[in-house]
């Protein structure tokens, strides 16, 4: 993960406003050339490609409601802000193309604050190859409120919306489930223990995974490359922000259709399984009610599984059904259970 840096404490009246943007800026390069103007002016200018559509799609982050910085370290935030977008676009079956960064931070937030935030920024955007091109700097009377907007563009014919999942459709899901709850899980255990005992020195290593998944997310930008070059149009796409079975029932109801989820076929690392039975969690609970993992959820034509299969990215988790026959999950011991929308929020108020 990144390398923490202690560093001195400039308030930002100390620049003005205008330097202050210029100085956070100045790294940003532009990969694209539908990206005609970045910034420095009144707005930026894009230039779209013959045919292609444009998505768009915006998250605000609040100090205190999204993130804690007491286990989020800033360059992390700046990270992780820009994958929940992307995240998004690849949802839509898109290429992410442009981010605009708009921020609200009080007095608390020197320059070298802003500095790490913006460090975890760029290096998503390099990463990532997108182009930051615009925002708004201001001041706030409390915390960190951090909004950013991912544009990205795909052919009409790929885009692909919550809405297309037919009867008998596969059910296909990326990655694995579960770590980032569970990496935040960890830290929020290593916070408490450090306040009672600061010199604890706790060894993270058999977390590890947990703790990345949690602090530094990657976006799927390779899977609409990957369908691609499978030729596989999946008929419905979302990704998984809330927990798996919150995002089922999002393309259930916005398919008119049911669903059947088979346990045993739901990806969990080895740390994830570890973790729960030491937490004395069940790792399907988690799998289905954590949130945060970023992995994408998307529906086939029955007719492509050929195509996908054997492919270590993914895995076939149910099928699509009748609207009427509901949406369940088949437990090991071959029980059908109704899926409940349980996300992240619902967890964490029933256990406050
Ligand atoms: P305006 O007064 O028109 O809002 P600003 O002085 O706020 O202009 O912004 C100048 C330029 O810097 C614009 O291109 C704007 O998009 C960009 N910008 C401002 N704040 C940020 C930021 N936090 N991150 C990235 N770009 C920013
Ligand atoms: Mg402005």
């Amino acid at each position: 993960m990144f390398e923490e840096k202690d560093s001195a404490r400039t308030p930002v009246s100390e620049l003005g406003e205008f330097k202050l943007i210029d100085h956070l800026t100045k790294h940003f390069k532009i990969h694209h050339d539908t990206t005609v103007k970045g910034i420095g002016d009144d707005a930026a200018v894009l230039q779209p490609k013959d045919k292609q559509q444009w998505v768009v799609t915006t998250d605000l982050l609040v100090e205190g409601v999204h993130f804690d910085l007491s286990y989020m370290p800033l360059k992390h935030l700046g990270y992780k802000a820009v994958m929940v977008n992307l995240s998004d676009v690849y949802a839509m079956n898109a290429e992410a193309k442009q981010l605009t960064v708009s921020i609200a931070a009080s007095n608390r937030f020197p320059v070298e604050a802003l500095e790490e935030l913006y460090a975890g920024i760029l290096a998503a955007a390099n990463g990532y190859k997108v182009d930051v091109v615009g925002g708004d700097t201001t001041s706030s009377t409390s915390g960190l409120v951090i909004s950013i907007t991912a544009l990205g563009c795909a052919p009409a014919e790929k885009i692909t919306y919550r809405s297309g999942a037919k009867e008998n459709d596969l059910l296909v899901l990326t990655g694995d489930l579960g770590a980032a709850y569970l990496g935040l899980q960890v830290l929020e255990r290593e916070k408490q223990v450090f306040q009672v005992n600061p010199k604890a020195q706790p060894d993270l290593e058999p977390y590890s995974y947990l703790i990345e998944r949690q602090l530094k997310p990657e976006a799927r930008k390779d899977v609409p490359k990957l369908l691609d070059s499978l030729k596989v149009q999946p008929t419905a796409m979302i990704d998984i922000s809330d927990g798996l079975s919150s995002e089922i029932l999002h393309l259930c109801k916005h398919s008119q259709t049911g669903c059947n989820l088979y346990e045993e076929k739901i990806p969990l690392d080895p740390q994830v399984m570890a973790t729960c039975e030491e937490f004395e969690l069940d790792s399907t609970t988690i799998a289905l009610s954590g949130g945060e993992d970023y992995e994408l959820l998307f529906t086939i034509d029955a007719d492509d599984f050929p195509k996908i299969k054997g492919n270590p990215n993914l895995t076939v988790i149910g099928h699509m059904t009748a609207a009427s026959e509901g949406s369940h999950l088949i437990t090991r011991a071959n029980t059908k259970i109704p899926l409940i929308a349980r996300g992240w929020d619902g967890m964490s108020q029933e256990e406050n």
